[in-house]
């Protein structure tokens, strides 16, 4: 059978939904704002960044009041869309941070590793099932040149003292069986798998406990300064507040100068029904560990708690004006492609279906992490940009946020990572054509041997990019 025929038939089934969401354990969505009220804190936007904000708000002061503004409900975003890698790193990987925060590297390995140790504890100690499992990561290349770039990132984690292993085709191959890997490298720390979804609605759980208001179906329309307060307006209430942090990520909205920075990028992701023993045992994979392949247009896969495969990643989709809607939420091409890929990896599968596809909004900046932004005199503080590595940074994000919404002088808010924005994204129609520049020259990159072509060489000089 063809392998378009192939994919085709495996995705007949696959329901247009999200695998993690489409379950009938999903909280009923909290009640609406309305009226008008005061808080202390407000905080817009209920991912993980909005999440973590109201929890660390809510244990720095407890008689703070704190409310919570979602559009949707509460996850809605990228948090309980994504692959659920649990990723120290809150530089998109030590050579992006090594890149732009050479001298601060050190000290952003400590603080991502410890963030991503607080992250752990919290949602052990809170007893939030989130089905985490400390698994790893494994990278594995597909093609010989690969194996030079990952022999020099094990070089770049061994001299941080980050432990990794080489790995040859077979000694891969025996971890997990795919006749296209050539080599790998086996980053063993600081990387755990969860369901996002289990992990959103536990963090909301432990928030509403701890007194924060979550309102679900809640946009935030707009602002108005008072003397020393904001108001902030949905379509049916409002909420005067003397602080707000805002964590739309992506949507960038509704504060105008977030657009600047980030724009969403969709990401594609396929979910397989359960493997059998039979089609597990096939594939190997007794390690569990995260997978993701080293090319630009990278996926990434890993098992769930049922031993189902989440497939995503390759395609990185900008759309004109930096639009964002579930009518993105489905693109043929792209998933027939992913599952085209799937296949690929793992021929022994024939015959395995797809359960699930969706896609998500990662909201990325041209240095691929995080950045902030205060206006309101300071009283309001911004955060979005993780680019495909926000699940653990976010809780990292929104402290951040919440540190400079205090006026706190902290060793976070003293990072230059913090202190400095990255470049902008230009004004379109600059800014799609730029972008679509950048893609076709990355997809070339991955084909002629990893080798960047001039335009990518330019961007490397100014250090900045574009990715997923
Ligand atoms: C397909 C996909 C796969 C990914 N895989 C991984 C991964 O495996 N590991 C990893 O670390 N990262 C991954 N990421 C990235 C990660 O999911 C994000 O970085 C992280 O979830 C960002 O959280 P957030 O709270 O900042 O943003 P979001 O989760 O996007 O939350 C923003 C929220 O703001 C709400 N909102 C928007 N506008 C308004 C408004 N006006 N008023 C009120 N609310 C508003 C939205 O509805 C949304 O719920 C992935 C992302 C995607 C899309």
């Amino acid at each position: 059978m063809s392998l378009s025929i192939l994919a085709a038939e495996a995705l007949s089934g696959a329901r247009p939904a999200v695998y993690w969401t489409d379950s009938p354990d999903a909280p009923r969505p909290a009640p609406s704002l309305h009226g008008s009220s005061r808080a202390d804190l407000v905080i817009i936007g209920g991912g993980f960044s909005g999440l973590w904000a109201s929890i660390l708000a809510a244990e720095r002061d407890p008689n703070r009041s704190v409310v919570l503004l979602e559009a949707e409900e509460t996850g809605f975003g990228a948090s309980s869309r994504n692959g659920g890698f649990v990723e120290a790193s809150l530089t998109h990987g030590v050579a992006n941070g090594l890149r732009h925060w050479p001298d601060e590297m050190r000290e952003l390995l400590r603080l991502g590793d410890q963030n991503y140790d607080d992250l752990l504890a919290f949602v052990a100690s809170n007893e939030i099932d989130a089905r985490v499992e400390e698994t790893g990561v494994l990278h594995v290349a597909t093609e010989p040149w690969q194996i030079d770039e990952l022999a020099e990132y094990h070089e770049i984690l061994d001299r941080f003292g980050i432990p990794s292993e080489m790995l040859s085709a077979d000694q891969v191959r025996a971890e997990v069986q795919s006749s296209t890997y050539v080599g790998g490298l086996r980053d063993p720390q600081g990387m755990a798998i969860v369901d996002p979804a289990r992990l959103v609605w536990g963090l909301r759980q432990v928030a509403e406990a701890r007194g924060v208001a979550v309102h679900d179906h809640s946009a935030v329309v707009g602002f108005e300064r008072h003397r020393t307060d904001i108001g902030v307006h949905t379509a049916e209430g409002s909420v005067t507040a003397r602080k707000v942090v805002v964590a739309t990520n992506a949507y960038a909205n509704p504060v105008k100068a977030m657009r600047r920075y980030i724009v969403p990028v969709y990401d594609y992701v396929l979910m397989t029904e359960p493997l059998s023993a039979d089609q597990l045992l096939s594939i190997g994979w007794e390690g569990r560990q995260g997978l993701s392949d080293v090319t630009n247009q990278f996926h990434y896969y890993r098992l769930t708690h049922d031993n189902r495969i989440l497939w995503g990643g390759y395609d990185a989709i900008y759309r004109y004006r930096s639009a964002i809607g579930p009518e993105y939420d489905q693109a043929g091409d792209t998933h027939h492609k992913l599952a085209e890929h799937f296949f690929t990896t793992f021929p022994q599968l024939e015959g395995l279906r797809f359960s699930h596809r969706w896609a998500g909004p990662i909201g990325t900046t041209t240095r691929f992490t995080a950045t902030w932004g205060t206006s309101f005199d300071g009283n309001l503080a911004w955060v979005g940009g993780y680019t495909g590595l926000g699940v653990c940074a976010s809780r990292f994000g929104a402290a951040v946020a919440l540190d400079l919404v205090d006026g706190r002088d902290t060793e976070l808010t003293n990072l230059s990572m913090v202190r400095k924005k990255p470049m902008p994204f230009p004004p379109e129609p600059f800014r799609y054509a730029g972008i679509q520049l950048t893609r076709r020259a990355l997809a070339k990159a991955d084909t002629k041997q990893g080798h960047r072509g001039p335009w990518l060489k330019l961007l490397d000089k100014f250090g900045v990019g574009f990715d997923s």
